[in-house]
Order: C-alpha cells, then sequence, then structure tokens
C-alpha cells in the first residue's frame, strides 16, 4: 500500500513561513506573512494546516489562553465572547483601559485554533477573508 503523505509544494516558502512564525515566537512579536505566504498558507495541504499549530506553539500565549478559557467558563466578565459559525471566540483585554489584548478562538468547544495579540476592534469586526475586498 502506497503511503499517502502530504508534501509542501514549495518548500522554500514553507521554511520562511516557518522560520517567520518561530522568530516571531521568540521575539514576542507579531508574525508577519507576506501576501505570497498567505496564498501558500491557504493553498498548500501540508503547511495549511500545520501554521495554526505552529503559530500556538511559537506564541507561547498557549498558557494565557487557557486560563482566558477557564475564566470565560467561570462567567467572568472580563473575557468577552461571541460565537461566529461554528467558531467561539474571545477576547481579553491586557487592561481594562486598553482596547489591545488576547484573542482565542477555538472549534467545537475546547479545541484552540488561534491565539492572537490584536485589538478589541479586530474582536468585535473581524475581517472577513473575501475575495472581494471592499475597503470602507
Ligand atoms: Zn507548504
Amino acid at each position: 500500500m502506497k503511503e499517502q503523505r502530504r508534501e509542501c509544494i514549495n518548500p522554500t516558502i514553507g521554511k520562511q513561513i516557518y522560520i517567520e512564525i518561530f522568530d516571531a515566537g521568540i521575539n514576542r512579536r507579531l508574525a508577519t506573512l507576506s501576501r505570497e505566504h498567505e496564498a501558500h498558507i491557504r493553498a498548500c495541504p501540508y503547511c495549511g494546516p500545520l501554521v495554526p499549530a505552529w503559530k500556538i506553539k511559537a506564541g507561547g500565549r498557549l498558557a494565557d489562553a487557557e486560563r482566558m478559557l477557564a475564566a470565560a467558563k467561570a462567567g467572568r466578565a472580563e473575557v468577552l465572547h461571541r460565537r461566529e459559525g461554528d467558531l467561539d471566540m474571545y477576547f481579553k483585554r491586557n487592561t481594562p483601559a486598553s482596547s489591545a489584548g488576547l484573542m482565542v478562538k477555538t472549534k467545537g468547544g475546547d479545541e484552540i485554533i488561534s491565539i492572537d495579540e490584536t485589538s478589541i476592534e479586530n474582536f468585535e469586526h473581524p475581517r472577513v477573508s473575501n475575495p472581494s475586498e471592499c475597503e470602507e
């Protein structure tokens, strides 16, 4: 039986993405992925499923995210929650007066699919990835 292996469709770009995400994680900054990288993540059967996991591990924020989810379950008001389709989104401000905070998305209850340092605006009005990007 032939082993079904998913392979990266462009290992050069795949490696760049991996390096960028880990470097960002080590230096506690947001990963900046170019359009080419983002397009690769969408198209590549190997990198696509891996990138969310890389981001979570590299970001070093998993413990923060788990604390947030526990606080949300305990009904703590500082953790905001909204639901979009099958995603549950949580947001906690860094400080009560700050618009910046941590956003955690989960699927199916407990599976964390992304952890992002972002702003309350992005939590309340997420940019929907839409081929016909309409700017205001
Ligand atoms: Zn790839």
